[in-house]
């Protein structure tokens, strides 16, 4: 057996140094280095080029980036795992010009003077919540953590059993009022809570009365909660501040639009809340935030809080919320301008007439791996936003032939393909079948352009 080339044999092959071009000598000699090992582990011989086509796709395997843009077509418009939010293009280019130039992020420009970044955002944050003050932060995990441990730190926060939320896993609110150093006093039963038990529940130690959005279920049935009106009251009465998380928090009212309706800053606030966060990437469409809005008293007290400079937003997405709360000064184009307005929106005939555009292409290309149809389906919104509601659409449906064998298999084997293309295509498997829901497919052309790879 012949031996195999040494290092600098390969990279003097003539195709080595297209590859030393393209991703620098240090990473080829690495990438030979291992070819040539993985062919001596398989007692194989080979030649330089060999060896320098093995090394050229462990380096495009190595340097593919790991954040890849994918098609959701999951059904779930704000789907935590896919990103929630796609941002308009306003807010992009407020951010590409933040991220490639010097920006006034804490200066004030008209008096030459040090600024607060939150100021970027503020105006624009009161006038569409009604608000006195406001501050933002890196998420509404850390919004809620800053607000109990500014207002509570080692006293006690009251809160409905029927309201300690665990959202993704990591989030559960007894945890989060454990790490805000706070007293969780649970009162109530899990479907039902009276105002008299926040009433009881208040005494010497007490920091809070909090209210919690359940946004990822409903207690259905004999259920009774007090208002956020009843709660601001008592809380008001005995002199202590009422808190809200409201989780997805939407700037407008989304029965504009016949959709569901889902609890507003604005609302809360004018319910008597003294201080309500919520998300910037959920409903409101914008970029990773935790908003917090309120009493200018007490907005001042979470932001000399070290944790506010912990939690800080940065430029980036300061810019692009920027963009995306300035797109709500007018309602009336929002659901033209705002992707996940437009996601949410999608009047469903548009959506059938997408899908019997993409049916025969999308069969042809699967040449009887599958059979496609197009189906009526049901979207959901997401990210914890109206959890019971659910929104008509259409998707094209994917099952295996029938009679081909170890169904769960193929459809999984058919998932696959698709994740495979090079945007992958990710749609939900549900009842035997792989559900293409259309809702989210904004670019078309780009989708049927991929389809030749799943040949
Ligand atoms: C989503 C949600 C959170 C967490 O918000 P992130 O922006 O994901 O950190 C907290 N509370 C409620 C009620 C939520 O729905």
């Amino acid at each position: 057996m012949s031996p195999l080339p040494a290092v600098h044999v390969v990279l003097g092959d003539a195709r080595a140094g297209a590859l030393v071009a393209l991703y620098g000598r240090d990473e080829t000699v690495a990438a030979v280095r291992e070819a040539l090992e993985a062919f001596r582990r398989q007692g194989r011989t080979a030649v330089a080029a060999a060896i320098v086509e093995a090394a050229a796709l462990w380096l495009e395997r190595r340097h593919r980036p790991r954040v890849r843009r994918v098609f959701n077509l999951t059904g779930t418009v704000l789907h935590t795992n896919l990103g929630r939010a796609q941002l308009p293009p306003e807010a992009v280019a407020a951010a590409t010009a933040a991220m490639t130039g010097a920006i006034a992020l804490e200066f004030d420009l008209d008096k030459g003077k040090r600024g607060d970044r939150d100021d970027l955002v503020e105006d624009w944050l009161c006038r569409l919540t009604g608000a006195e003050a406001a501050t933002v932060v890196n998420n509404n995990a850390g919004a809620v953590l800053l607000m109990l441990h500014a207002l509570a730190a080692r006293r006690e926060v009251v809160v409905s059993r029927g309201e300690l939320v665990e959202i993704g896993g990591a989030f559960r609110i007894p945890d989060v009022m454990a790490r805000a150093q706070c007293r969780l006093a649970e009162v109530g039963t899990t479907n039902r809570t009276h105002l008299r038990d926040f009433d009881e529940a208040i005494g010497p130690r007490t920091a809070a009365l909090m209210k919690v959005h359940t946004s990822n279920y409903a207690v259905v049935g004999f259920t009774a909660t007090p208002s956020e009106a009843e709660l601001a009251a008592l809380a008001h009465g005995r002199g202590l501040p009422f808190i809200v998380d409201l989780g997805a928090g939407s700037l407008v009212d989304m029965d504009r639009w016949g959709l569901p309706h889902e609890r507003t800053p604005r609302e809360a606030l004018a319910a008597g809340a003294d201080l309500v966060s919520f998300s910037g990437d959920k409903l409101l469409g914008g970029p990773q935030a935790g908003i917090i809005v309120g009493r200018r008293d007490l907005i001042a007290r979470i932001k000399k809080n070290p944790l506010k400079r912990a939690l800080r937003m940065d430029k980036i997405r300061l810019a692009a919320l920027e963009a995306v709360l300035k797109l709500y000064a007018d309602p009336d184009c929002l659901a033209e301008r705002l992707p996940t307005l437009r996601f949410l929106t999608r009047p469903e005939a548009e959506m059938a007439a997408q899908g019997q555009r993409l049916l025969p292409a999308l069969a042809q290309a699967l040449d009887g791996r599958a059979q496609v149809g197009l189906e009526a389906c049901k979207s959901q919104i997401g990210s914890g936003a109206l959890p019971v509601d659910l929104l008509p659409s259409w998707a094209l449906v994917l099952r295996p032939p029938s009679g081909s064998r170890g169904g769960g298999r193929a459809l999984e084997a058919l998932a696959a393909v698709l994740r495979g293309l090079p945007e992958p295509v990710v749609g939900r498997v549900h009842d035997g079948a792989l559900w293409l829901d259309l809702r989210c497919l904004d670019d078309e052309a780009g989708f049927v352009a991929q389809l030749g790879g799943l040949r």
